[in-house]
């Protein structure tokens, strides 16, 4: 039957009932033959609880005490897994990052997985046990814990599996990826399967289900991956498909894709933060005199808008930056103001972006004009466009974040059929 690697959320560990659930869900695994090994995340809202004590703390603290203070969440349900499955009779042990040893690089706080040593795991998986990973975390090139970044734990198992050669279930609180967030557009559609470029794109425009990370490994190791739901009855026939897929969402390469869409999702992000600067010498160099220092300090610039101002001689240029990155890029911009001379910029925060995506667009004229038509008929002011192949957004008021997306989703008609 094959390894598999089980990865559970933080709402499908959320106590010890759901993680009793997640061992019945394991053992079903592990009865139909599966060398199995589990990734947990943390307790829902334990990571966010660690999160606030660091800042509690100290609001500037050192990022190798803050990974050393948030790892610990996955540390507590890998054990519980462990004692749960062991108390049903599957031979089960927890195993820590370091443990494995999952290296990382040694970005702290945001760490990327350089290297899974999976040969011991093989030996035990091989002799019947099951292994229980805490995810999230990894162990550093200077040997202390690291954390991979919010939502880290779906990277944790991608690569477990990339290392282990398995396939990747990511069981959720949704029962799979839908074509929008089903938490704002009730009328969203599960899909059967997406791709990995399409996933990648919703991922990384903000469709959390996934971590973006983690579709990348998955696109770059070929990983089967699988999104479902643990809310689901683990004894229930619909468990299981006769190909060996769930009743879940498959992600996967694009020519397994039979029934396709031009737009498969809509997408939102609210972690935006816009900054215009107002009359910039029109001249060449100017860009990279702005962009230069805020890529220097590691910032990353996502939308860029430049147009000629009033007077013909210089120009407006407005971008956006990531909410939590703002404060850092107001400051450089401050010290480069002089220089480069312009003579003022704004900030605001109250923006969103939205997005649609599909690999469709590359061979569909008129994707974009639906769009900004179904906005304005809506009222809905776009700040900034960028567009990729198979992806366009818009920058909005943060306010219209939902009426947008909902808008969107019925104009691309992707609504459930009634
Ligand atoms: P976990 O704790 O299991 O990692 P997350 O909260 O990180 O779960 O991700 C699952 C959530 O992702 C869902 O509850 C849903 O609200 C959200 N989500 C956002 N966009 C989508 C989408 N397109 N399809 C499915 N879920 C989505
Ligand atoms: N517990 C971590 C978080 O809340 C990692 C994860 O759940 O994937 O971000
Ligand atoms: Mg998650």
């Amino acid at each position: 039957m094959g390894r598999l690697v089980m990865k559970f959320g933080g709402t499908s560990v959320a106590d010890l009932d759901r993680i009793r659930n997640v061992a019945r869900h394991v053992e079903r695994e592990v009865k139909a033959g599966h060398q199995v090994a589990v990734v947990v995340s943390a307790m829902a809202g334990a990571t966010d609880r660690l999160v606030g004590w660091c800042r509690e703390a100290a609001p500037v603290h050192d990022a190798r005490e803050y990974d050393a203070v948030v790892a610990s969440g996955e540390q507590v349900t890998a054990g519980l897994l462990a004692i749960v499955l062991q108390d049903t009779g599957i031979p089960a042990r927890s195993w820590q990052g370091w443990q494995i040893a999952v290296r990382t690089d040694g970005v702290h706080g945001a760490a990327r997985i350089v290297e899974i040593d999976g040969s011991e795991l093989k030996k035990r998986l091989d002799q019947g046990q099951v292994a229980v990973m805490a995810g999230f975390q990894g162990i550093g090139p200077d040997k202390r814990i690291t954390t991979l970044g919010r939502g880290g734990s779906d990277t944790s198992a991608v690569a477990l599996a990339a290392a282990l050669e398995a396939r990747c279930d990511i069981y959720t609180d949704v029962d799979g990826v839908y074509t929008a967030d089903p938490r704002i557009v009730t009328k969203a559609r599960k899909l059967d399967r997406i791709s990995y470029e399409e996933m990648l794109e919703q991922a990384s425009l903000g469709a959390k289900v996934l971590q973006t990370r983690s579709v990348e490994l998955a696109m770059v190791y070929k990983v089967p991956l699988q999104v479902r739901s643990s809310f689901e009855s683990p004894d229930s026939e619909n468990q299981n498909r006769p190909d060996g897929t769930g009743p879940g969402t498959l992600v996967c390469e694009e020519d397994k894709i039979v029934e396709q869409h031009v737009v498969s999702g809509i997408a939102y992000s609210r972690d935006e933060a816009k900054v215009s600067i107002r009359k910039v010498k029109d001249q060449p160099g100017i860009s990279a005199a702005i962009f230069g220092p805020l890529a220097e300090a590691d910032i990353s610039v996502d939308m860029i808008v430049q147009n000629v101002s009033a007077d013909g001689d210089t120009a407006n240029i407005t971008f956006t930056v990531s909410r939590k990155d703002l404060r850092k890029a107001l400051e450089v911009l401050s010290e480069v103001k002089d220089k480069i001379g312009f003579s003022e910029f704004t900030h605001s925060a109250d923006v969103a972006k939205v997005s649609v995506v599909g690999i469709g667009m590359r061979s569909h004229a008129g994707v974009a004009a639906k769009m900004f038509k179904s906005l304005a008929d809506r009222g809905i002011n776009i700040q900034a466009i960028t567009t990729s192949e198979i992806k366009i957004s818009v920058l909005i008021d943060e306010a219209y974040t939902e009426l947008a997306v909902r808008a969107l989703h019925q104009a691309y008609g992707l609504e459930a059929a009634a």
